[in-house]
């Protein structure tokens, strides 16, 4: 088995399947979909997914239990679907998505980062957000619908960004959450807020955790993290003040860090796992990429 670790530089990074999209309209197309003998499903709901043996279940469709049926695609010759249920650990072992992340396919960290995102998505909008009315599921799990008013909804995701942030001295901006391990240090983030663009998410955020004024600021990469429905942006930025000064609350503690005292870190363990985002910028930082 090709994992994560060995295909991508972090997990959720990169989609392993195609998604299928025109399938969803076509209830006849569903049905010979869902019917065809190389098709298998994930039984996913309540933040986790079903396992055995600490692998994914993924059953063929005819042994799939009752639920939401979501289409989620094709790879390898077979089409892949998620069945959300309320407890996917009844009478069975699961999982959450970020425990088995490190130790999955990278075609499996695909499927189940969209299952996990769009059960996640289901479990907290059975209503309609204009109305109230309840609402219906379509088009293969990915829209619901309101009978009421007709307002569709959509998935939701919500973007975040996460920057590893320089001085004039090539040191990097980490900070620490107090609901952190004692030690542990990372990239600062916070979610984007309507009406700004993502560079000014990276500033604002920024100057409200640290009092750092951030002044280029550049895209590196971004990260599928449905949990429960996130999406992390990375950026690096360069800093054009110093000083800094800490909110306490969001933020314990924020420091400069040289490469060797994060190199220190890194083999104390007291930066994020190798699936994050932020451990990828800071070692693309130290390794100075
Ligand atoms: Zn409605």
């Amino acid at each position: 088995v090709t994992q994560v670790r060995d295909v991508l530089p972090f997990a959720f990074s990169l989609a392993q399947h195609e998604r299928m999209a025109v399938a969803r309209l076509d209830p006849d197309r569903l049905a010979d979909l869902w019917g065809a003998a190389s098709s298998r499903a994930a039984v996913v709901g309540d933040g986790r997914v079903r396992t055995r043996d600490g692998e994914p279940l993924w059953l063929p469709t005819g042994d799939a239990p009752e639920g939401e049926r979501v289409l989620l695609g094709r790879a390898d010759g077979s089409v892949w679907w998620a069945v959300v249920v309320d407890d996917p650990g009844q009478d069975h072992q699961a999982q959450t998505l970020r425990e088995l992340a490190p130790y999955l396919s990278a075609r499996d960290c695909s499927l189940l980062a969209e299952a996990t995102g769009l059960a996640n998505w289901h479990r907290v909008h059975p209503r309609c957000a204009r109305c109230g009315e309840s609402t219906d599921v379509a088009e293969a799990g990915h829209v619901r619908r309101c009978p009421a008013c007709g307002a569709t909804h959509f998935p939701r995701t919500d973007p975040a960004v996460i920057m590893l942030i320089t001085d004039d001295q090539d040191r990097a901006l980490l900070g620490r959450s107090p609901a952190w391990p004692p030690g542990r240090f990372s990239t600062l983030a916070g979610f984007v807020e309507p009406g700004e663009t993502l560079e000014d998410a990276v500033r604002r955020e920024v100057m409200e955790e640290s009092s750092i004024v951030v002044g280029e600021v550049n895209y590196a990469a971004s990260q599928a993290w449905p949990f429960p429905t996130g999406m992390m942006i990375g950026f690096v930025g360069r800093a054009v003040t110093f000083d800094i000064t800490v909110d306490g609350l969001e933020m314990e503690q924020a420091k400069w860090f040289t490469r060797d005292e994060v190199s220190v870190m890194l083999s104390a363990n007291s930066v994020p796992s190798t699936m994050s985002i932020s451990s990828w910028l800071i070692n693309t930082w130290l390794t100075g990429h």
